[in-house]
């Protein structure tokens, strides 16, 4: 049985996570999971579309402040509509903050984003289950717009509030219908000049802890139900010129051709020996040919490179690799070649002190092998990492895809991410 396919009110012993309180019964993990899931789900894709400041957006928005207030926790809205639920005085300083997102990219899965902030409300209840005393003020988020599906930028509830991205950039923003960000705000009834850096809430922060499904398949591989970030890694993408001369896909001799299609094809291929020399992954995944004609030898091939690596030292090897085989490609083939860098990340270490405490209290459960990975994939948690302290749990995916509806985690990994996060909420928040 998966979380995503509940429904028959099959609550196996264990996977309750909820407790009553004095505010009455509070949904499980799994209602609340249920109650999430029809929300922007496509009837034939089967998967979410979830964008910033639509009707789907603001029915997440909505069934989250209504869990918050279930629970008796303070809700606030911020200046850039990220979502924050208080247990304790906020003003009180050092807070401890977990939380992730519930938009999506199109046509996504389930768990990205989603799991972190049910997890969060699950593992809080499970705190107050054992009757665990706070020592220090908690907080529950929901970052807005982490996915950037319609505006193109990712992560921009965090980065605005992190002063990342100027509100002036922000306002810049335009979807696929040209409607600008601002536009899109007062549209959902929110006030885009109000949008800005937020240093206040954020020295607030003690520290963020971010729970979020694993795309990639490390646990599984090693048989683990959860992790721990160590980094995300450093990537970038560039863009790879291949110009040669147009003509007759008939009349022209094989000898007589410059065809730049046939270097950017064995550059495809020096892309994936070099990432697989250097543990590291590599991707042409998009393509302009001119005239793009089917009886026509091309005249330009611009082939764009995804790359992302554990290290610095790594990537540049593995993009100075595959560039000096686009050369020797191009020479032999009388073809120019231009590469240009268009946009690069350097690593995101998590904080290792924080990342150590994690590994300690998850220590305690002899039972609990918890691994420390990297990810090649960017979170609100990284953008926040050069501002406050934060750290990552992984929750195993067995087949590894994510932004797809085949995204997938299994309800006992779910419960063991819960459970993760509140011993860890646990043992830095309470006494
Ligand atoms: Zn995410």
């Amino acid at each position: 049985m998966t979380v995503s396919e509940g429904g028959h009110g099959n609550s196996a012993a264990g996977a309750q996570v909820s407790s009553p309180t004095a505010a009455g019964s509070l949904p499980s993990f799994q209602e609340m999971w249920r109650e999430l899931r029809p929300i922007g789900r496509h009837p034939d894709s089967h998967g979410y579309r979830r964008y910033a400041w639509t009707g789907a957006d603001a029915e997440c928005r909505a069934w989250f402040r209504g869990q918050a207030e279930a629970r008796g926790l303070a809700y606030e809205l911020d200046r850039n509509g990220n979502q924050w639920a208080w247990l304790g005085d906020p003003a009180a300083g050092d807070a401890v903050v977990t939380g992730s997102h519930l938009d999506s990219v199109p046509d996504g899965g389930a768990f990205d984003g989603p799991l972190g902030v049910v997890s969060s409300f699950a593992a809080l209840d499970e705190l107050r289950a054992r009757q665990a005393t706070f020592t220090r003020p908690l907080a529950i988020v929901n970052f807005g717009d982490e996915e950037g599906a319609r505006f193109g930028l990712a992560c921009v509830g965090s980065r605005l509030t992190a002063g990342q991205l100027t509100a002036e950039q922000a306002h810049r923003l335009t979807d696929g219908d040209g409607v600008t960000l601002p536009r899109a705000m007062e549209a959902a009834g929110y006030d885009p000049d109000a949008i800005g850096p937020d240093p206040e809430r954020l020295a607030r922060i003690g520290a963020f802890v971010e729970l979020h499904v694993e795309q990639g398949r490390a646990l599984d591989l090693g048989g683990d139900r959860v992790g721990i970030a160590s980094a995300i890694w450093p990537h970038g993408r560039w863009r790879f010129d291949f110009r040669g001369e147009a003509n007759h896909a008939g009349t022209t001799r094989l000898g007589d051709r410059r065809d730049p299609m046939l270097s950017y094809a064995e550059t495809v291929l020096a892309a994936r020996r070099e990432a697989e020399l250097a543990g590291a992954v590599a991707t042409f995944g998009k393509i302009v040919v001119e005239p793009n004609g089917v009886n026509a030898i091309p005249s330009l091939v611009r082939g764009w490179l995804d790359s992302r690596a554990a290290d610095q030292a790594s990537l540049d090897t593995v993009v100075g690799g595959v560039e000096q085989a686009a050369r020797e490609y191009a020479e032999a083939h009388g073809v120019d070649l231009a590469v240009v860098r268009e946009s690069f990340t350097p690593v995101v270490e998590f904080d290792h002190a924080l990342r150590d405490e994690l590994a300690r209290i998850l220590g305690r459960d002899a039972d609990l092998k918890v691994p420390v990975l990297g990810t090649g994939a960017g979170h609100d948690a990284g953008i926040l990492s050069g501002t406050i302290p934060t750290a990552m749990l992984f929750v195993r995916n067995p087949t590894g895809v994510s932004h797809s509806p085949a995204e997938y985690a299994a309800e006992d990994d779910c419960v063991a991410g819960v459970s993760a996060l509140a011993d860890v909420l646990e043992g830095l928040a309470c006494t």
